[in-house]
This record gives C-alpha cells, sequence and structure tokens, in this order.
C-alpha cells in the first residue's frame, strides 16, 4: 500500500500516517518527491486495507500495489529515479552511462592502459573484477584487495569511477572502502544475504539480472536491497541463458522498455557478457540504447587472446570501443539523449 500526502502536508501530519503503519507492525517508508511525500507500509498489506487513510488529514489517496515488488515499482514511485555514483557521475537522466574495462584486474600495468584509453573515448565509470565468479574453482580468482588497490591508483589517474563486483556478503566492507559502485553478479543475484548487506550502505549498487531468473524474480532482488535500506540500485541487463549456443548467452533487450515500464529504476546493457562475442557488442550496444537503455557496461582489453579470464573473446580492443563511443553519439543524440 501507498499513502500518497497531499502537496504542502505538514510534518505532524505524515508523521501520524507513519504512526499509524506502525501500529498494524507494519513498517513505514518515506519517500520526499520534490512535490509530495509517498509513505509506502511494507508488509502484509491485507491488515490495512480497510482503514480509511483518506479521511487523516494531509492525505491525498491510499493506492494498493498490486504486484509483489513494491518500493521499486512504478506504482511506488512514477518518475525515474536518478542514481549518482561518485559526486558527478549520475545514472538515469539524460546522459547514457558508459561503464567499461576488462574482465578482471590482472596488473597495474594492464589496468591503467585500459583505463587511459577508455576515459580518453568518453567511459565514465572503469569496471574490472577484483573478486570473480568463476565455473571452474582452479580458475584465476581475481587479485582480491591487491586488485580493489590497483583500481583505485587508476581512478586517482584518470578520474575515473570504479564499479567491481563484490560476491559475498563477508566482503562487502572491503570492496566499499575502494569502489564507487558495487556489482553484484549474474549468479549472485539471489544471494539473498549479500543482497541484504548492500542494503545497509550508502553507495550505489549494480544488479545484474541473473541468467535464469524471470524479470519479477529480478526486481524482487532489488526490493531486497531496497527494503533493507538502500535506494540506490542499478539493474543490468546480461543476457540469459535459452536453448541457443551460437550466442554465449541471448541478450533480452525487451527487457529494457518492460522493466523501465515496471520499475522506476535505470536500467543499463552488458552487450559483451550477454553475447560472448566481440564482432556483436557494437550492434547490441545500439540496439540497446535504442531499447532506451541509460548506459552500457563493455569489456575492452588491449590484449585479449591474453587476457586472464576466459572473456577475451568477447572484449573489445581500444580501438574498437573508441569506434563504437563515435558511432553511438549521433544515435544517442537522435533518441534526446547525450553520450
Ligand atoms: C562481469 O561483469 O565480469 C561478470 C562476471 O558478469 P556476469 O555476472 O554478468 O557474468
Ligand atoms: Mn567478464
Amino acid at each position: 500500500m501507498v499513502i500518497v500526502m497531499k502537496p504542502g502536508a505538514t510534518q505532524e501530519e505524515i508523521d501520524r500516517v507513519v504512526e499509524k503503519i506502525r501500529s498494524f507492525g507494519l513498517r513505514p517508508h518515506v519517500s520526499v518527491g520534490e512535490e509530495r511525500v509517498i509513505i509506502g507500509a511494507i508488509g502484509d498489506e491485507s491488515v490495512i486495507r480497510n482503514v480509511p487513510w483518506e479521511a487523516m488529514p494531509g492525505v491525498d489517496r491510499a493506492l494498493p500495489i498490486m504486484v509483489p515488488y513494491k518500493l521499486v515499482s512504478r506504482q511506488f514511485k512514477s518518475e525515474n529515479t536518478l542514481i549518482r555514483v561518485g559526486e558527478d557521475v549520475v545514472i538515469g537522466g539524460e546522459e547514457i552511462v558508459v561503464m567499461a574495462g576488462p574482465c578482471a584486474v590482472e596488473t597495474e600495468e594492464q589496468i591503467l592502459k585500459i583505463a587511459r584509453a577508455v576515459a580518453a573515448s568518453g567511459a565514465k565509470i572503469l569496471r574490472g573484477g577484483a573478486f570473480k565468479p568463476r565455473t571452474a574453482p582452479y580458475s584465476f580468482q581475481g587479485l582480491g584487495e591487491e586488485g580493489l588497490k590497483l583500481l583505485a591508483i587508476a581512478r586517482e589517474e584518470t578520474g575515473l569511477k570504479i564499479v567491481t563486483e563484490v560476491m559475498s556478503d563477508r566482503d562487502v566492507e572491503l570492496v566499499y572502502e575502494y569502489a564507487d559502485m558495487l556489482q553484484v553478479g549474474t549468479r549472485n543475484m539471489q544471494n539473498f544475504s549479500l543482497l541484504k548487506e548492500l542494503g545497509k550502505i550508502d553507495k550505489p549498487v549494480l544488479l545484474k539480472r541473473g541468467m535464469s531468473a524471470t524479470i519479477e524474480e529480478w526486481l524482487l532482488a532489488a526490493e531486497y536491497i531496497v527494503s533493507s535500506g538502500n535506494h540506490r540500485v542499478v539493474l543490468c541487463e546480461r543476457g540469459i541463458r535459452t536453448f541457443e549456443t551460437y550466442t554465449r548467452f541471448t541478450l533480452d533487450l525487451s527487457a529494457v522498455p518492460l522493466v523501465k515500464q515496471l520499475s522506476h529504476l535505470p536500467v543499463i546493457v552488458d552487450p559483451s557478457h550477454g553475447t560472448g562475442r566481440r564482432e556483436l557488442v557494437i550492434p547490441m550496444a545500439k540496439a540497446a540504447i535504442a531499447a532506451g537503455a541509460d548506459g552500457l557496461m563493455i569489456e575492452v582489453h588491449h590484449d585479449p587472446e591474453n587476457s586472464w579470464t576466459g572473456d577475451g573473446r568477447q572484449s573489445l580492443l581500444p580501438d574498437q570501443f573508441d569506434l563504437m563511443m563515435k558511432e553511438l553519439r549521433p544515435l544517442a543524440a537522435v533518441l534526446g539523449r547525450k553520450l
């Protein structure tokens, strides 16, 4: 249930609604908008369905939310949410924000080289895994804290913000120290203890869609983070498992406009993992923008054949990344966006 207050409702009127929600054993969630305050009642709605909310002073109307994800739904908040990464990067507004970098941080030389190149081409955020979720336990697992330190050096030199994956609730504190945005990978989308822990921090979370997750399950994963206290969530479509084998995953671009209808959160697209093939990355990046994506995540490596993870095949070379940015700019402009 959401209780929409009248424009200009007083603090006292808001407090009275909050108290009433609590008195039924539900959790109030106050969201202060430009014009009015909206109060969500989180928990079993059936106990408050018959409360005459509209009779309370300052209340405009009460609306049941018919979908299982509440706080992230469009019904709860109609305007798009803008998510700030660091001081000056905003996802969900006019600008299409590009995150680029290697699959994994390998060496200082590698991350600096790639960071300089993608910054020069117009990326705003540097990606790179320090904790890598690998299918086989014998594969390179990432440099851990050493990798986070190298990302911080690259940020210092280039001014790029950092997004990097956190795989366990035990690592949230450590990754938080270095990252501007914390990534939840596809394999962890339903790691509920991780999601709850990320609900306690004040930095943005990039929530990738589980490779076998429905859109509803994905939005419910976002709801875990938001309902635990952190509203800064950006969703990332990265491909799902289908019967097709010529691509690594099937990039579900219909998810972009659909999720934007269902939720107020920004949505970005990762055509690198979504296709697994370098030659498909630029066309699918274009399609993602045309479908309304608020940003892109792109793997870039200067020496993909020798990359330490298996993702060289889907990584663009720095020159190809530069070409992609050049080709995307006029497209963004036609769509009324900046890049
Ligand atoms: C990644 O971004 O490096 C990654 C492992 O992505 P995903 O979780 O989408 O496979
Ligand atoms: Mn990768």
